[in-house]
């Protein structure tokens, strides 16, 4: 049977467009790929890259004090909302540029509308365009979303946070996850007053405790106005305000109030299950370790099947993919020790196991320092980093790598490399200093804290 297209993939975003660039560029096949919004998807448009930008810009609040602290004779002026996102959205337009190219230069016949699977190898487009293909790839990202309760239909999400008309006086942020405190600290660096709710104990739930409760003790040090054990009952428009009745009894008007309360696949009405293709509890593609779906010529990558959900993940999905399908290297993905950041003020970096998950394996020594690092401290501010390594007792491996510090994306990244390896402490140990850094403490802890 022949096909219009070896494969043909459902989504623009940072995976699908891996995929479809590789298969038709490097593998040689006929790809074709649909994208209802802009060619990026979450990562470039609404997510990772938007969102670096902000917190680049919230950083410079405190940069200018700190400056003065070192002898320069500068003032703070006005933070200009305006003009930032007027550049926001143009570097925005110019990534979507360089993604579409990238698409049309490795000869991927692209479709600016929605597709859905109406049989295992045949999609129909919005305007009713059906196209045939060999394989099908499902690379259609996820959503915020916000559970439904009076008055849910007045908050915003993430999404909406790159186009606010102008920078609110107050928000609240509802949430404890990643993008929750990503964006209290980005707000609160732009001089709007932040208000953070999370319904458990301690935010970043799942992240080593240490770490976690450090970078939440930096954030209210940095004024935002954190409450644990507390959530969201009800909301009211209040003219251009919202007033918020919360658990723990508070009544209080915010000009703004954001949900980052989790995200979902975006799997509804794609006709994944008419098909045959198996979902999840939250809607997610079940898929086998090659991304192969219940329907042996669909397969899926990235957020939708809400594995590991960052970009850098769904890229490799999208690599694998290829090579197991269009390349006769069947490649299961590897999703085992994976660094990663979270853009909170302070920064955390995180690889491999937390002190309390790395415990219930097995008997671990646990290396710890907390300090105040040279520059912060010349500046006068209180603000502490944290270096922390997890060590197996049995093979001396570290487990689990995790650093509170500014910049701790750019560390974990390269500690990340040697855990991936296998580093054992004494690996660590016997590498040399860069001195005078704050990363340096991570290989010259010599006794165990615990
Ligand atoms: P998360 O799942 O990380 O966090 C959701 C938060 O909302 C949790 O604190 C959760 O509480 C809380 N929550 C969930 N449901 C409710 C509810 N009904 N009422 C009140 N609170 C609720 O989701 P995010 O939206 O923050 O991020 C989604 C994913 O995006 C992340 O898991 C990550 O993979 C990715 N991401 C990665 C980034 C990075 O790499 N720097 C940045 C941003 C996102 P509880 O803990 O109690 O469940």
């Amino acid at each position: 049977m022949s096909f219009d297209y070896d494969l043909f993939v459902i989504g623009g975003g940072s995976g699908g467009v891996r995929a479809a660039r590789v298969a038709a560029g490097e593998a040689g096949a006929k790809v074709g790929l649909a994208e209802e919004s802009r060619y990026g998807g979450t990562c470039v448009i609404r997510g990772c890259v938007p969102k670096k930008l902000m917190v680049f810009a919230s950083e410079f609040a405190p940069m200018v004090e700190d400056a003065r602290a070192f002898g320069w004779d500068i003032s703070e002026g006005p933070f200009n909302w305006p003009a930032f996102r007027g550049k926001l959205e143009a570097e925005l337009d110019r990534l979507e540029g360089v993604y579409r190219k990238l698409l049309a230069g490795s000869g991927v016949e692209t479709f600016d509308q929605r597709a859905v699977i109406v049989d295992p190898h045949t999609v129909e487009m919005a305007d009713g365009t059906r196209k045939t293909a060999k394989h099908i790839l499902i690379a259609a990202g996820g959503r915020p979303s916000v559970v439904e309760f009076p008055g849910s239909e007045l908050a915003i999400t993430s999404n909406e946070m790159f186009h606010l008309d102008r920078l609110p006086e107050t928000i609240l942020i509802v949430g404890g996850g990643y993008i929750a405190c990503e964006f209290a600290g980005i707000m609160n660096g732009l001089g709007v007053a932040v208000t953070q709710c999370y319904r458990g104990a301690q935010i970043l739930r799942g992240f080593d405790d240490e770490a976690r409760g450090l970078v939440c003790e930096e954030m209210r040090q940095n004024g935002i106005d954190i409450h644990m054990g507390t959530n969201v009952l009800e909301m009211r428009a209040e003219g251009d305000k919202v007033w918020v009745k919360a658990t723990n009894g508070t009544e209080r008007v915010f000009d703004k109030v954001m949900f980052a309360t989790g995200r979902v696949p975006n799997t509804a009405g794609l006709g994944l299950e008419a098909q045959g293709v198996e979902l999840g509890r939250k809607g997610e593609i079940v898929v086998d370790d090659y991304s192969q779906t219940a329907v042996p010529s669909i397969y899926a990558i990235g957020d939708v099947t809400d594995r590991v959900n960052l970009t850098p993940v769904a890229i490799r999905e999208g690599m694998a993919f290829v090579d197991t399908v269009f390349r006769g290297n069947p490649t299961p993905v590897d999703h085992d020790l994976i660094p990663t950041a979270i853009f909170t003020q302070p920064e955390m970096g995180t690889v491999g196991l937390s002190e309390e998950e790395a415990a219930e394996q097995e008997p671990v020594e646990v290396y710890c320092t907390s300090f105040k690092p040279m520059q912060q401290s010349f500046a006068g501010r209180a603000q502490r980093v944290l270096m922390k390594l997890i060590v197996s007792q049995s093979t001396r491996k570290v487990l689990g790598c995790h650093i509170v510090a500014p910049g701790a994306g750019e560390m974990i990244q390269l500690a990340g490399v040697a855990v991936k390896m296998g580093a054992t402490k004494e690996d660590f140990d016997r590498t040399v200093a860069v001195h005078p850094t704050m990363s340096e403490e991570i290989v010259t802890m010599r006794s165990p804290v615990r």
